[in-house]
């Protein structure tokens, strides 16, 4: 029976892991020399590879036709090394080391491998993804998926170790990556990972450099010669720095011996506290960046559980006494740093993937977009279970996160500068697709060609972004009076279960996706952070990306958050009868409307029908969520708070009630829920209750729909008071009015 198998595919040092079908926990599988890490090195000799612990060595002494740490350079198409006349990449490179892992672990096994789950940091982009699953593909590993590395590291923690609603913040420092992560655990195994950043140039070389420099520093002192100015010598204590610094891991002084040309024999001591001095810097950066993470979390320091240390550099023990100063509490030191990623990764070979999830975004005040992560079920604070141990893998789940936010390059709407219109923000929960849908004038006897330059990062400025892929989206028919009205595009963008970006279109309501082509992203693109050049002077530059001469006009995405603020609510009453001997200082009715809520109070009155109400177009695009609680309004005869949108109608008593849909009872409520309703793509109506798709109508209309909340009261006079409220109020719409400002989300599709 074929295995399947996690593999932690390193800067410095590889694992490959498997679960044990008898004690059905996940183990190391050694390496053909016993070892359960392989170094990320490889020697060429006479265009053989080599690897293991020869090829460490022969690293180490300098000698040619190595290659180290191409891990960087992933997802780079440029060549890395040249050897022996042969060009590699990093991904070539990977996947020597990827079939040299591969074959080990099944001789090792004595079985083949089925497939495999590889780590990759959280933090890499999209196209070093692709890179990973490209090089696993050339060395013959079919790959289930791409897992963060600290997601990794928290499955093989929690399965011994799992605290409902604990915060584990995973400090990741390797060899030429740091990653910092926080996860939840949630009930029963879930894991979500929250938020995550990391830093592609801070790792255990950047202290080698410094052990480097304090060495050439020191031989300087003892013996008068400059070592770093002769390359021999200087590779010689290159070659020294990484066991000096190890060797500073466990004792407080290292004395360095070395033979220095031109003088002979010369000896240094670096301490431990100079060596921690010299590298201060390096460690603040890490704090930063821990910082960072839980602002985004909006989390304090208090709020992390528990750190957990993996990479091999976290032995300094510089960094175990930085984390107990800055978060006040030991990190977790009992899982191996060094095998923690392979062994999660081994978990997650046992499981299937995720589905897709739903976008949820907040629009902040400032416009940027950001993860609503109360909508996507992150934000409980609770109280830490006690510690536990998992009874089986398979009760642990993976809900992996973002770390990029995905957006396009796009034009303001005063049409003079390009900017990044955030589509899906960072720290998302992913699978997570999004479609927009937008105008596009076609021109007769033309390519009609739609340009996409996709970007990753949080910056309004797209040059502070990386621009993983340009996408061009053809096929698009031109439409008879296409120049005036335009025809309608969906494109969806989405991160796929392996951190992936992918891009479709389809033209109006077609079934079927356009072509799509992926160009090069042009090696320029400088003009993204000038202001936008017309290509028609003399006119207003239209809408969207107008990028490259030929294409017309292009795209844009925009759409228009409002809250309930900044919506001009009518309020209506129509109070038929008061009766007589109201002991109230309180006026009859009043409903206090206000950003988040409605609440409704009404005092011994009758016959009333009293609320507020909106009117949007026929045409515009509107969602309203919030939570409803009528449990507070009196029995007796009661009132009955009535909610709109169009053709959905709700009247709800202390009791709950029904919701309509034109007419027809979709579902029935208690008292306490939460609703969701949506008018689309001018007559899609739908009506969510508790996250549930309760009914959906298609009815076009012509004139305004009302969105109105409402309390009733029938002929019968109302005891003392009753009450009703509405909470957690959020709302979106997309006004349709013009046509150059109708871009608007829509529907999803499968890919
Ligand atoms: P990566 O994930 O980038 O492959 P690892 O997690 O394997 O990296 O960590 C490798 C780094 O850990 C190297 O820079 C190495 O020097 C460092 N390292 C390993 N053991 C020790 C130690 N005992 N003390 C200090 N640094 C160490
Ligand atoms: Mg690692």
């Amino acid at each position: 029976m074929a295995v399947s198998v996690g593999i932690d595919l390193g800067t410095t040092f590889s694992a490959v892991a498997y679960v044990d079908p008898q004690t059905k926990t996940p183990k190391i599988i050694p390496n053909s020399e016993g070892n359960k890490i392989t170094p990320s090195i490889i020697q060429f000799i006479n265009g053989k590879p080599v690897f293991g612990s020869e090829a460490e060595s022969a690293f180490a002494a300098s000698e040619p036709g190595c290659v180290a740490t191409f891990k960087r350079n992933m997802g780079k198409t440029d060549v890395y090394c040249t050897i022996d006349g042969t060009p590699y990449t990093a991904e070539d490179l990977s996947a020597l080391l990827l079939r040299h892992l591969k074959e080990d672990a099944e001789a090792e096994l004595g079985d083949k491998i089925k497939d495999a789950v590889i780590t990759v940091p959280a933090y890499f982009y999209s196209p070093e993804r692709e890179a990973t699953l490209k090089a696993a593909a050339a060395a013959g590993l079919k790959v289930k998926k791409i897992i963060d590395e600290p997601n990794a590291a928290t499955m093989a923690y929690g399965l011994n170790n799992w605290r409902e609603n604990a915060n584990i913040l995973v400090y990741d420092l390797g060899g030429g990556t740091f990653d910092v992560t926080l996860t939840r655990m949630g009930k029963d195994g879930e894991l979500t990972s929250i938020t995550t950043r990391g830093d592609y140039y801070l790792g255990g070389r950047d202290w080698d450099d410094r052990i480097e420099i304090i060495l050439i520093e020191k031989f300087a002192d003892e013996t008068g010669i400059e070592t770093s100015s002769n390359p021999i010598t200087k590779a010689m204590i290159r070659g020294l720095t990484e066991g000096v610094k190890k060797q500073l891991s466990t004792m407080e002084t290292a004395k360095v011996t070395a033979t220095i040309l031109d003088y002979g024999v010369a000896s240094v001591v670096i301490t431990k506290k100079e060596f921690e001095e010299r590298t201060k810097d390096l460690i603040d950066r890490t704090g930063a960046l821990c910082q960072a993470v839980l602002e985004e979390a909006e989390l304090s320091l208090r709020d992390v559980t528990d750190v957990l240390l993996v990479g091999g550099s976290t032995r300094m023990p510089q960094v175990s006494q930085y984390i107990f100063n800055m978060f006040g509490k030991k990190p977790i030191t009992h899982v191996n740093p060094d095998e923690a990623v392979a062994l999660g990764a081994a978990i997650q070979a046992t499981k299937e993937n995720e589905s897709y999830t739903k976008l949820s975004v907040q629009v902040m005040s400032d416009g940027k977009k950001v993860t609503d992560r109360a909508s996507s079920g992150l934000s409980t604070r609770a109280v830490i279970k006690p510690l536990k141990k998992l009874s089986s893998i398979g009760l642990l789940s993976l809900r992996e996160t973002t770390a990029h936010a995905m957006g396009i390059v796009a034009i303001n709407d005063e049409g003079n500068r390009y900017y990044n219109e955030i589509i899906i923000p960072a720290n998302h929960p992913r699978p997570v697709r999004a479609a927009k849908r937008f105008r596009f004038y076609t021109l007769p006897k033309s390519k009609n060609e739609l340009e996409i330059y996709v970007l990753q990062g949080d910056s309004m400025n797209p040059l502070d972004c990386v621009i993983p892929y340009k996408y061009v989206v053809t096929g698009i028919q031109h439409v008879n009076k296409g120049e005036k009205i335009g025809t309608v595009i969906r494109v969806q963008y989405s991160y796929d279960e392996n951190g992936i970006i992918h891009i479709q279109a389809r033209q109006g309501y077609a079934e079927v996706d356009l072509p799509i082509r992926k160009d090069d992203v042009p090696s320029n693109i400088s003009r993204f952070g000038q202001p936008v050049v017309n290509d028609q002077p003399g006119q207003k530059p239209s809408l969207g990306l107008q990028l490259g001469r030929g294409v017309s006009h292009n795209v844009v995405h925009k759409y228009k958050a409002i809250t309930f603020s900044n919506v001009e609510w009518k309020k209506y009453d129509n109070i038929a009868f008061h009766p007589s001997g109201a002991a109230f200082n309180e006026p009859s009715v009043h409903i206090i409307a206000n950003e988040k809520a409605i609440e409704f109070h009404g005092y011994n009155v009758s016959a009333m029908d009293e609320g507020v109400s909106y009117t949007i177009n026929a045409d515009d695009n509107f969602e309203i969520e919030c939570d409803i609680n009528t449990s507070t309004i009196q029995p007796h005869p009661g009132g009955n708070v009535k909610i709109t949108l169009g053709i959905i109608t709700a009247s709800l008593n202390e009791n709950g009630g029904q919701i309509r849909l034109d007419g027809e009872t979709v579902v029935k409520v208690g008292p306490k829920f939460k609703l969701k309703m949506s008018l689309t793509e001018g007559g899609h109506y739908k009506v969510y209750t508790n996250g549930k798709l309760a009914g959906s109508k298609v009815k076009p209309s012509m004139g305004g729909i009302d969105v109105c909340f409402g309390l009733a009261h029938d002929e019968h006079c109302c005891h003392i008071l009753s009450h009703a409220y509405i909470s957690n109020i959020s709302m979106k719409q997309r006004m349709n009015q013009n046509m150059e400002d109708d871009s608007s989300e829509t529907e999803t599709w499968e890919s």
